[in-house]
């Protein structure tokens, strides 16, 4: 019953959300063998080979 409260529940719930999806917007999926990469990796670390610039647009 409490505003103090309710600020508590949704600021977890953001913060859940946040550590959940942030990973995954700094890693990319290899287009070969689908491994995760590091964004800045160059090549894929499962398969070798040569990932697409994730800043080439
Ligand atoms: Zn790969």
């Amino acid at each position: 019953m409490s505003d103090g409260l309710y600020v508590v529940v949704m600021l977890s719930v953001v913060l859940i959300v946040g550590i959940t999806c942030v990973p995954s917007m700094f890693r990319q999926d290899c287009p070969e063998c689908g491994a995760r990469n590091p964004l800045d990796a160059k090549r894929c670390v499962a398969c070798g080979k040569p990932l697409p610039r994730p800043d080439a647009r």
